[in-house]
């Protein structure tokens, strides 16, 4: 049934792994060459490969070779790079006006992308949604709607979260090194508690232990100066760690219990990526806010904040908004988006992704002694490459296989605080026997490299 979707969506581009050169080929050596001399190099590259044509499960680069992508832009393009439908509508906004700014003058898709989210998002409970551009953004509305609601000022984040490189987001992200070095100072009334992670706990005695530990923080810092807690259904840059079982529910709560709103960051792990249509699905909580973008417009960028009616409308009027917030063409993109979520298939095809992920990876649990886990849910899955019974992380490994993968043309990423995790995030649309291609190549690289 993959084979279907991905037929229909990728007509144009074949869908097969070819080297025509070596990975960069010379004429992306050139192209990056330039970069250098134009570009900040505080942007920094996974592989210096310049694209001509994406779509399905391939990515082509102006040397005409064809690479298998594991990346989808970072869980964005799930619906395949050059999605028709999406195409067709954004083509036909273009045609009618490119931009009004929502502020000054309305259009229907925006109501449209709202009222789709408010019905779709987990809670049953009267909702409203507002618009942005950015993951990061979505992240500051919610903080900013939590505080004008709550009249508090303190967010409650986690251990090995991500939540953007904005100012604010940035000092709610854990890691340190890239995202915040040398950019301080952070900004206040952003405190960390521990979070839930299963191979690595910050405590140890299980999940009542991780919540017992979450809720000293709170008592240590006051309980009612927490507008929020944001938490990722599973956390993405930090790992791809999904928590212990009983977490998030331990944290609605908890939430409930001190009046804190619970924000869930679904920009990475939402609309359809791990199988369900929201990932906190998987553990039966709807955040009082959730968080969606990446995925949300298939790569025209548009986020948004969802949740309780009397939160989103908290803030005086005027007080929320964006020159580009909700921008026509994103709203149009979203709708194709939806669309086909209603049509079927997507999300069976996320499951089915973890199905042959896990049985082609699983076996290196056992055949090798480097590969300490292999997780995730749906079509968002991690190998961690660490010594079995030590643990400890073996990073070089994860970056050594991505780069066999690269040179063999399958596009990989890692993540992790350690930098030892290698993550799968292949668009929902990708082909069997494509996908299978993909991960045998990545299983030999890593016998090979693991012995
Ligand atoms: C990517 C990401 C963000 C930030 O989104 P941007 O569009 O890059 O600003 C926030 N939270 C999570 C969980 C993300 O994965």
């Amino acid at each position: 049934m993959t084979e279907t979707l991905a037929a229909r969506d990728a007509e144009t581009l074949t869908q097969t792994r070819y080297l025509a050169t070596a990975i960069p080929g010379p004429r992306s050596t050139q192209l990056h060459e330039e970069r250098v001399q134009q570009v900040s190099s505080g942007l920094g590259i996974t592989l210096p490969v310049f694209v001509s044509r994406a779509d399905g499960g391939i990515i082509e680069d102006v040397d005409g070779n064809r690479l298998i992508d594991f990346a989808s832009g970072i869980a964005v393009t799930s619906l395949g790079a050059s999605n028709r439908r999406v195409a067709q509508r954004v083509a036909k906004q273009l045609e009618a006006f490119t931009h009004t700014c929502f502020m000054v003058t309305e259009y229907e898709s925006f109501t449209q992308v709202c009222d789709w989210l408010n019905r779709n998002t987990p809670g049953d409970f009267d909702k409203r949604t507002a618009l942005f551009s950015t993951g990061a953004e979505a992240v500051e509305n919610a903080v900013k709607i939590a505080r004008a609601a709550t009249g508090r000022a303190n967010v409650l984040v986690f251990d090995e979260a991500y939540h953007g490189r904005s100012l604010l987001t940035m000092g709610m992200t854990a890691k340190v090194n890239p995202y915040k070095l040398n950019f301080g100072p952070m900004p206040e009334h952003v405190i960390r508690a521990a979070s839930a992670n299963p191979l690595r706990p910050a405590v140890e005695g299980g999940v009542e232990a991780a919540l017992a530990s979450v809720e000293a923080t709170l008592i240590e810092n006051d309980p009612g100066s927490f507008a929020a807690m944001v938490i990722e259904p599973i956390q993405g840059e930090g790992g791809f760690i999904v928590p212990m079982a009983g977490f998030i529910p331990g944290l609605r709560q908890l939430a409930d219990k001190y009046g804190i709103v619970l924000v869930i960051d679904e920009i990475q792990a939402g609309m359809g990526r791990t199988g369900t249509l929201f990932a906190s699905e998987h553990e039966g909580v709807a955040g009082d806010l959730i968080l969606t973008a990446k995925a949300l417009a298939n790569g025209v960028p548009l986020s948004a904040v969802t949740g309780r009616t009397e939160l989103l409308n908290a803030p005086h009027a005027g007080g929320l908004g964006g020159t580009y917030a909700g921008n026509p063409l994103a709203c149009e993109a979203a709708l194709a988006v939806f669309e086909q979520f209603e049509d079927g298939g997507l999300l069976e095809n996320a499951q089915l992704i973890e199905r042959v992920a896990r049985e082609v990876l699983e076996p290196l649990l056992e055949s090798t002694a480097v590969v300490a886990q292999v997780r995730g849910r749906g079509a968002m899955l991690a190998v961690e490459f660490a010594d079995r019974g030590t643990l400890a992380p073996r990073p070089e490994l994860a970056a050594a296989v991505s780069k066999v993968c690269h040179a063999q043309g399958v596009l990989t990423l890692t993540c992790g605080t350690h930098g030892n995790v290698l993550r799968l995030l292949p668009p929902l649309v990708i082909g069997e026997a494509l996908l299978r291609d993909g991960l045998e190549v990545l299983a030999q690289n890593i016998v090979e490299l693991a012995g």
